[in-house]
This record gives C-alpha cells, sequence and structure tokens, in this order.
C-alpha cells in the first residue's frame, strides 16, 4: 500500500498530460489518511488551482455548508478530484486526462480504505457508472465491494441552478442516513422494526455485499493523532463558481 503523501508528491511531479503545462499547482487532496468518507469531484477551477487545494471556491463553500447540516467536519473527510490538474478555462476533462489521471484516485482510495464514498456529479459519477446519468443515480448508494458508493450532485450544480440548492441538502441526508445505519444510531423518529428498510437494501449490489453493521468503522471519527495529508494550514480564499453543468 502506498504511503499518502508519497502519492501526493507524484501528483506534484506529474507531468503525464497535457494539463500539467497550463497548471500553476496540482491539487492532490486533502484530508486525514484514516477518513472514512472521501468526496470525488471533477477537476480543480481557478482558485484550487491557485491554492493547490481541493473546494475552497463557491461550491466548496456551499459543501463545507453541507457537510455541517449533516454534521461532519471537512478535516474528517477526505476530498479530492478525478483530475488533479486545473483543465484550462474550466473545461470539462478530457477522457484521456481522467484515465491518465486515474491511477492516482485508485491509490488514494486503496490507501484509504474509505467506507463511504461520494462522487459528486457525471464525471465522477462515470468512474463507476459509466453511461448511467448522475440524475438517475442521484442519492442512490450501491455496495462494491467493502466499499458504499453514493452518487450526489456535484454542489457547483447549485450555482447554476438555484432550485436544486435544497435537492442537494436534501440528497446530502441519505450520506448521514448511511452513516447512522453503519452505527446503528437510532433516530428521533425511528421506524417500527417491520417498517425500517436499510438504505443499502434499497438499491442493487454491484458486489457482494457485507452488512454495514459489521463493519464499525463506517462515520469513526478521524484518528486524532492522524494529520491532514496536503494543504491542512493554507488559507482559503473566495473565488468565482466553476462552471459545470452537472
Ligand atoms: N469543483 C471540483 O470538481 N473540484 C474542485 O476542487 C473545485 C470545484
Amino acid at each position: 500500500m502506498a504511503d499518502l503523501s508519497a502519492i501526493h508528491e507524484q501528483v506534484l511531479d506529474c507531468t503525464a498530460c497535457a494539463l500539467s503545462a497550463t497548471r500553476t499547482n496540482a491539487v492532490p487532496g486533502e484530508g486525514p489518511v484514516n477518513a472514512r468518507v472521501m468526496f470525488v469531484g471533477e477537476g480543480p477551477g481557478f482558485n484550487e488551482d491557485r491554492q493547490g487545494r481541493p473546494f475552497i471556491g463557491a461550491a466548496g463553500q456551499f459543501l463545507n455548508e453541507l457537510l455541517a447540516s449533516i454534521g461532519l467536519r471537512r478535516e474528517d473527510v477526505f476530498i479530492t478530484n478525478m483530475v488533479k490538474c486545473r483543465p484550462p478555462n474550466n473545461r470539462d476533462p478530457f477522457p484521456v486526462e481522467i484515465s491518465t489521471c486515474s491511477s492516482y484516485l485508485d491509490a488514494q482510495i486503496e490507501t484509504i480504505s474509505p467506507d463511504v464514498i461520494i462522487p459528486l456529479g457525471r464525471h465522477a459519477l462515470s468512474r463507476w457508472f459509466p453511461n448511467e446519468t448522475i440524475s438517475k443515480l442521484k442519492a442512490k448508494p450501491r455496495r462494491f465491494g467493502s466499499q458504499v458508493v453514493l452518487p450526489l450532485y456535484h454542489p457547483a450544480a447549485a450555482l447554476h441552478n438555484g432550485s436544486l440548492r435544497s435537492v442537494i441538502m436534501d440528497d446530502f441526508q441519505r450520506v448521514r442516513a448511511l452513516l447512522d445505519e453503519a452505527y446503528q444510531v437510532p433516530t428521533v423518529h425511528e421506524a417500527e422494526p417491520s417498517e425500517q428498510v436499510s438504505l443499502l437494501e434499497q438499491t442493487a449490489v454491484a458486489a457482494p455485499a457485507v452488512p454495514a453493521s459489521a463493519n464499525p468503522r463506517v462515520a469513526a471519527p478521524a484518528k486524532p493523532d492522524e494529520s491532514a495529508a496536503t494543504g491542512a494550514d493554507r488559507p482559503t480564499s473566495a473565488r468565482s463558481p466553476r462552471a459545470m453543468g452537472n
């Protein structure tokens, strides 16, 4: 298993595709190596490229709000992107750029081994569900081996279409529900046992299912001695929204 900081050093030095020629900084991602939840966006935008950190602009501010709305702290989750360098003018990443960069995401997933992976938007969705649409699969968790993948709309979608804001906020409750289910935390309005339907049972499984309750790692707080992998101490800044039609 690779060391997370070694992976990130490789990303910072990477020249494997043309995006490296136009970037200011590569953006490997950030968060604790023992994070239980991983968010995967599309690619860095203007401010992310400037600062070398993911999701620090307008979409990132909304992501921070969404995390807070379900009681998660940004520093407890891992946040990264499909491509680690900004596509010029925030264009969509080309398939060859995504495939060239995919080994870094593979290595991050293998090293962190999160319990829940959340692809944000259609580009990240396609890594797990090629030829599917985000509107069809959003907020539907599927199990891939020991991991649950829960696709959600990209937060930037709400910046372009305000009516999606409440949809995204509602969908985020699925993350909370998944984590609560894994820990069997009773909710105030808990249904009668006969009415309870597991979120994981509501959807087809893509790989042999492991009962979430058998996995105590879901939503476990990050160990206090393990620090953010990259850039946690760098300042944030406001940014203009990344133009993405997710
Ligand atoms: N959008 C993304 O997909 N990733 C970022 O890091 C910022 C905006």
